[in-house]
């Protein structure tokens, strides 16, 4: 389990505006942490 310190907010993709990538501080650093969108899902 990743402990999230502090949210940056999240990156949308432009195609199918879900969320691709949050930006996160854990353990004092600065992480991107990726998913996958509605149009990446195969
Ligand atoms: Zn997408």
């Amino acid at each position: 389990m990743v402990k999230v310190e502090e949210y940056h907010g999240f990156v949308q993709c432009q195609y199918c505006h879900q969320p691709i990538s949050h930006n996160i501080k854990t353990d004092g650093e600065f992480k991107v942490v990726y998913v996958k969108c509605r149009c990446s899902r195969s």
